[in-house]
């Protein structure tokens, strides 16, 4: 490798050996006999394998795999397997050593885990569902050994930190893969500081400017919010300790991520976002008294601080799915803010941290494991070979990230389900066969349809007829994976069997009207009746949607018909529409490697205007469109279809307008609404589209589209408008 640095490769030795030694200290804890001898074998291993590989920036490659079983070891709390593990995570994959040799220097477990790392590595390269395809493999590992897809997060975790050295479009696909898929997955495994550390770095590159923005601010207002802490938690510290409870009790700050999805849920600024911290209450109980101990400090916080009685949250008595147990509560703060307080014991906290892996070390202390049901349904989801892999991928991850409520069945077992869960849901928790046959169900008592939506604690009771099958509509109905895939299968065989009637009726047919029966004028004949497919032509048949004497027509037609199927559009290849869409003449952005001027349109979901951090995406149908990197859409688009990604930038220029919207709030006063149009057309001669407006009660509330230039234009436009009278917020909108 060339480079320009000048390394002095002695001191690096050093530094290599240091970094080892500190892997070794952080693994001190799970270390048994023998165990040091291996995490030395397979760090020599890796040392020697990757000797004359370096890292974009510079550094010698095996910087990383030492890193990545750090954060193995001491923020997962994985042990000696996982860390020989880490530490070779990427030899096979790019250096000469084989399975084959790292099953003779280290077993077979090590090997195997491994080769999952290896399968797994190239995921999200090529085309959708080839990536749906890898991502189902890797669930696969997951099933077979959870170490996998924990070392694979903190490989993930390792890369994100150390992304600078990137070019541009690599950051902007990496970081959306992470926060598509690997934050919701380590949410799912429990692992709470990696996920918010991820969702933080995703946000760092797809929205620099927002999350220099809430960073800036946050820091502005550090040393203020220390000392409110400190005087709220001064008290509880105090009669806590005063009831012989051994407790730690401290602040901790919010992600920026989480404060900006806060921002825009509520569509508030910065400044009313008012839990920017919540205050732990981290007790050390002995297990039988851990649940009385954490409602004793419960107690004691509601004594001193008005709790908000809409926000008690008990995981302690019913964990969630991924194993979190915690109580929170929200209370009135002496200040009249709102203040989040979380109460646990030191067991719970570390499982909250660490996820899984704590979870495993508590075993046989917790009864109930909501992990291990988790797996087991990841595992029939996999089994479901009719399920296709896009599905799937978006089933799956539809249930990583959703709150859980807890059903009871007639004889009081309790199932868990994700929030919005109906009643059709649960049918197909307890069995397919319940699932497909349901008609209705009682719930308390009651008689309710299929879809009514489950609350938290219902107890419900299915019924069933033997007449009942699934039907299309009932996909709308359902919301987890597993009566989804079970819907759709069962669909699907309907589908088959209709077809299959079909084709036999259609064949009768032909052979009566003397066409040959072959592939080609079954193509013809899905043309001729604008049908995406033999099969929905034969469906058709079957339901009577074709009348049979069409066909006779068609025939009489044939020669004019085009002797060729519809183009589909999965045909087109990235080039081909690159070719098409070339010549176009626009000086404003440049697109691709080489920066030309292709023709493009913005998209609608994200309204971009010159500025603006943007990528352009190829669309099947439309040619490039050009969205916002902090488009609500950006993240999906570049993990799933990175390939269709290219590089986008503005050029300087000031003679066109670009469509976008502000919000603008305040207290109405009369000549509110004046004001603000003198300064936007009078003041900045900006072209105004359209302007709604809403008052209540004094409150303003408008939103205004307007024409701009980029983005300095625009800012400008905000202050200005900041400083009329009445007004309190403006904040652009997307669409
Ligand atoms: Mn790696």
């Amino acid at each position: 490798m060339k480079t320009e640095l000048v390394i002095d490769l002695e001191a690096e030795k050093q530094e290599i050996l240091k970094r080892y030694r500190a892997l070794l200290r952080a693994s001190k804890s799970t270390l048994q006999k023998g165990d040091k001898k291996e995490i030395r074998k397979a760090f020599d291993m890796a040392l020697e394998s990757h000797k004359d590989m370096r890292r974009k920036s510079g550094e010698p490659y095996i910087y990383h795999p030492i890193a990545v079983a750090q954060i193995a070891a001491e923020e997962i709390g994985l042990g000696t397997t996982s860390i020989v593990c880490a530490l070779l995570h990427d030899v096979v994959e790019d250096t000469d050593i084989t399975l084959e040799d790292i099953e003779r220097e280290f077993g077979k477990k090590t090997a195997k885990i491994i080769d999952g790392l290896t399968k797994i590595s190239g995921v999200f390269d090529t085309n959708s569902s080839l990536q749906a395809e890898n991502f189902r493999k890797m669930l696969l590992t997951l099933a077979d050994d959870v170490r996998v897809i924990l070392i694979k997060l903190a490989d993930r975790l390792h890369n994100m930190r150390t992304m600078d050295f990137m070019p541009r479009h690599k950051q902007l696909k990496i970081a959306s893969e992470t926060i598509y898929l690997y934050a919701p997955l380590a949410h799912r495994l429990g692992l709470y500081a990696i996920k918010s550390e991820l969702e933080d770095l995703s946000m760092k590159y797809l929205d620099p400017d927002t999350y220099k923005f809430i960073a800036k601010k946050l820091n502005e207002k550090k040393a203020e919010r220390a000392l409110f802490i400190k005087k709220f938690v001064e008290p509880i510290d105090e009669i806590v300790h005063e009831q012989g409870l051994v407790a730690d009790v401290y602040g901790r700050p919010k992600s920026i991520h989480s404060i900006w999805n806060k921002m825009k849920k509520k569509n508030i600024p910065f400044e009313e976002v008012y839990d920017l911290f919540a205050i732990r209450i981290i007790l050390d109980s002995a297990y039988e008294n851990e649940k009385a101990d954490c409602w004793k400090a419960y107690s004691i916080v509601t004594d001193l601080y008005r709790p908000n009685p809409d926000r008690l949250r008990d995981w302690v008595s019913s964990p969630k799915g991924n194993g979190y147990e915690s109580l929170h509560t929200t209370v009135m703060g002496p200040r009249g803010q709102w203040v989040e307080v979380q109460i646990r014991t030191q067991r719970m906290n570390e499982i909250a941290e660490k996820g899984f892996a704590a979870h495993w070390k508590y075993k046989e202390s917790s009864n109930d494991n909501g992990l291990d049901q988790w797996i087991q349904k990841v595992r029939e989801m996999l089994n479901n070979p009719e399920a296709n892999a896009l599905d799937f991928l978006d089933d799956f991850k539809m249930n990583l990230f959703s709150d859980e409520i807890f059903i009871f069945t007639p004889k009081g077992a309790l199932i868990q389900l994700p929030l919005g869960a109906t009643a059709l849901d649960f049918a197909f928790e307890i069995h397919t066969g319940v699932g497909a046959t349901c008609i209705g169900a009682k719930v308390n008592h009651k008689l309710v349809p299929i879809s009514y939506k489950l609350q938290n604690g219902d107890q419900v009771e299915i019924i069933t007829s033997s007449k009942q099958t699934p039907k299309e509509d009932w996909l709308n109905i359902v919301v987890t994976a597993k009566a989804k895939s079970k819907i759709k299968s069962s669909l699907k065989e309907e589908k088959r069997k209709i077809a299959d009637n079909g084709k036999e009726i259609l064949e009768r047919k032909l052979k009566s009207l003397k066409i040959t029966y072959n592939t080609d004028n079954l193509q013809k004949l899905s043309y001729f009746f604008k049908l995406p497919s033999t099969q929905e032509l034969f469906v058709n048949v079957a339901l009577g949607k074709i009348e049979l004497k069409d066909i006779k027509e068609y025939l009489n037609t044939e020669k004019e018909v085009e002797s060729r199927a519809p183009e589909r559009p999965e045909n087109l290849s990235v080039d081909g529409i690159k070719n098409k869409i070339k010549g176009g003449d626009s000086d404003i952005l440049l697109i691709g490697e080489d920066m030309q001027r292709i023709d493009y349109t913005l998209a609608a979901c994200c309204n971009p205007i010159p500025g603006d951090d943007v990528f352009g995406f190829i669309t099947v149908s439309d040619g490039i469109k050009i969205h916002r990197t902090n488009c609500p859409n950006a993240a999906q688009l570049m993990a799933n279809y990175g390939y269709r990604v290219v590089k986008a930038k503005w050029n300087k220029q000031q003679e066109l307008t670009f469509l976008t919207g502000l919000r603008i709030v305040g207290i109405d006063d009369v000549g509110l609404i004046n004001n603000i149009t003198r300064v936007i057309s009078t003041d900045f001669k900006v072209n105004m589209r359209s302007i709604t407006v809403d008052t209540n009660e004094g409150i303003f509330d408008g939103s205004i589209m307007i024409f701009v230039n980029d983005t300095e234009h625009l800012e400008n436009l905000i202050r200005n408008l900041l400083k009329v009278k009445g007004v309190t917020g403006v904040t652009r909108f997307d669409a």
